[in-house]
Order: C-alpha cells, then sequence, then structure tokens
C-alpha cells in the first residue's frame, strides 16, 4: 500500500535563515510519525517563494537538489501571503495538505496531532494560538476588535473563530473544493472555514517568530481585515442605510421642531441663529454622506478585482514538479 503524501506548505517570503531549520525540523518530527497500519508518511514540501529579496530562492533550489520531495514555486513579485498560499494548495499531490508558516511560529512539532485528527476523519484541522498575551498589544487589540466584529456581522455566523491561524490541515476533499473559488480579494482560511467541511480545531502554543522579522504586519494586515469585511459581511452597506435612515428622521423632527417654535409658537423661540444650525446640520450631513460612499467604495473595489479577473498570482519558476504548466 502506498504511503499517504502529505503535501507541507509553506508560504516564504525573506525568509533566509529560517528555512534550512525549518526543513531539518519537519524532516526530524515527520520520521517520528507513523500511521499504523500504514508505514511512515511521505512527506512532500511545497515552498512559495513570494517574491523574496534575499537569499531565499537560491536556497530553496538547493534544498530542491538535495531532496526530491522539495518543491519549489517562485513568484515573479510579491503577491502576498495569501496568494503564496494559494499557490501551494493549488500544486499540492498531498492525501492531505499542511500549510504553515516559515517562521516556526506553528510548530512542527504540532503535525503528529494534525496528522493524528485527520486520520481520525477530520477533514479539516485548524491550530488555534493560546498563547495570546505574548503578541504585541496592538495587535492583540486589533485582532480582537475584528474578530469580536466579524463574529457578530458576518453573514454567515460560527465562522470565525477567534485566535484560528492559518496553521491547519486540509483533507483531499477539501483542497479539491478549495480549487474552484475564483476570488482576487482572499483570505485563504475565511474560505476554508466557509466550505464547511467537519472541522477539528487543535490548541498550540506559538514560540513566536524568532529569526527574522514579520513583514506580514501593519498596513497588509489591515487591507486584508477590511476585505474579509466586505467579502464576509453586507453589514458596513447596511450601515450606511441606516445612518442615512436615522439622519433624515432626525433631521426632520429637528426642521419640524425649528418651524414650530420660529414661527408658530414665538414664545419658546430659542436663540439658536438658523445659520448656525444649517452649517451644523450640514457638516453632518456631509460626513454621513462621504462615509456612505467610502463604505460602497470598498464593495465596488472588490467587483472592479473580481470582473478584471486577472491572474492570481505569475510563477517564474517550478522546480522539481511534473508540470511546468499552471492548472487553474
Ligand atoms: N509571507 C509571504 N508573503 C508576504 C508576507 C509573508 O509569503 O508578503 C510569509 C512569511 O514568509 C511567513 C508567513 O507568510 O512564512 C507569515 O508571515 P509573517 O511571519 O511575516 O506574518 P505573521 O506571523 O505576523 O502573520
Ligand atoms: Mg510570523
Amino acid at each position: 500500500m502506498p504511503r499517504p503524501v502529505v503535501s507541507l506548505i509553506i508560504p516564504v517570503f525573506n525568509e533566509e535563515h529560517a528555512i534550512e531549520n525549518l526543513y531539518d525540523r519537519i524532516i526530524q518530527v515527520v520520521a517520528s510519525v507513523t500511521l499504523a497500519p500504514l508505514e511512515h508518511i511521505a512527506p512532500e514540501f511545497i515552498f512559495v517563494d513570494d517574491g523574496s529579496t534575499d537569499r531565499s530562492p537560491e536556497i530553496l533550489s538547493r534544498l530542491a537538489t538535495r531532496d526530491p520531495n522539495v518543491r519549489v514555486i517562485t513568484f515573479t513579485r510579491n503577491f502576498g501571503k495569501e496568494m503564496a498560499t494559494t499557490a501551494g494548495i493549488i500544486a499540492a499531490s498531498g492525501d492531505a495538505c499542511l500549510v504553515m508558516d516559515a517562521d516556526f511560529e506553528h510548530p512542527p512539532e504540532y503535525i503528529p496531532s494534525f496528522l493524528d485528527h485527520w486520520r481520525s476523519g477530520a477533514k479539516i484541522v485548524v491550530g488555534v494560538r493560546e498563547n495570546k498575551n505574548e503578541r504585541p498589544f496592538f495587535t492583540r487589540f486589533s485582532s480582537w476588535i475584528f474578530y469580536s466584529l466579524m463574529a457578530r456581522i458576518a453573514d454567515r455566523s460560527g465562522e470565525f473563530v477567534p485566535n484560528a491561524t492559518d496553521f491547519r490541515l486540509l483533507d483531499r476533499a477539501v483542497v479539491l473544493e478549495f480549487k474552484k473559488f475564483t476570488e482576487h480579494d482572499r483570505m485563504t482560511r475565511g474560505l476554508i472555514d466557509w466550505l464547511g467541511f467537519p472541522t477539528v480545531y487543535v490548541p498550540f502554543i506559538n514560540p513566536g517568530r524568532k529569526i527574522g522579522k514579520a513583514t506580514y504586519a501593519g498596513k497588509k494586515r489591515w487591507s486584508l481585515a477590511m476585505d474579509t469585511f466586505a467579502a464576509y459581511s453586507l453589514f458596513p452597506l447596511k450601515i450606511a442605510g441606516y445612518l442615512g435612515m436615522g439622519i433624515t428622521v432626525f433631521s426632520g423632527l429637528l426642521g419640524i421642531f425649528i418651524f414650530a417654535t420660529q414661527y408658530l409658537f414665538h414664545r419658546w423661540s430659542l436663540d439658536f441663529t438658523g445659520t448656525a444650525q444649517l452649517a451644523v446640520l450640514n457638516m453632518f450631513l456631509i460626513g454621513i454622506v462621504l462615509s456612505c460612499l467610502g463604505f460602497i467604495a470598498l464593495y465596488i473595489g472588490q467587483i472592479h478585482h473580481e470582473v478584471a479577473n486577472r491572474p492570481l498570482y505569475v510563477i517564474k519558476q517550478k522546480i522539481n514538479f511534473e508540470t511546468e504548466k499552471e492548472e487553474y
């Protein structure tokens, strides 16, 4: 009976100091895994180089010449982690795919427990970060806000488990469905959750990035969060509508009140000049209109992306793959 192949998908962006260490450690861990009654699993490494500017591509191709199970996809430029992950999943041939970061924040020691759950029938195994308190305050605070908002407003609620990470295992069945997505603004884990396969959550301790520095922070996180809001919820559009209605009612009542005090019941008259009231009201309304436009722009931006239907990413080189051709 052939050994089950597990594809390890690792997005790489300027990780020259991490790659080889990670590879060695995964090999060690995997060697210790037995899937009785089967033999050891056969690991297939898929490193996706997301336009690194350091020595990562050389290190990867060296690794690939040494070990034919190391496959490398090199992008022409930086397309972002979500695209790198997607390319890896599409190119994977394994019975299961395990997606993990290159920087040891998804410790290889947990691979056996992921595989155990998979063997017991889980189609998706998701790593849930337990030691959230060690992250910087701002990161924690912003992801707390993001997840609590998402949990409340997502059109399909119950999908956004706080601290669920990209460290996840996907069964072949999930991968086949995943390949059908055509979205350009994508959050890989959101799409995977959307598929609705039975999921098992595995808590893990993130030891923190040891080598190099996080490149997936700040601006990228923010734009991913905004895209996710627009992709998974119509709440921002609705909020604009509610605000608009509220303001209309409010200003209507205010208008009636002013009219009444000024023209019907003179002795109630309060000394607000009409100009002042109008000015405040006007500014308020302009603010509302602008925020509505902002929300609508989010959606139009996404529509624009989808309509343009560009390729998700561009591959410069593939090493150790049977076909050089793109499959999607
Ligand atoms: N990464 C990538 N493309 C990018 C940024 C990051 O492929 O544009 C990879 C990176 O090499 C690492 C993983 O995505 O393997 C997570 O990145 P990082 O550690 O910078 O982000 P964080 O840990 O803050 O999520
Ligand atoms: Mg990291």
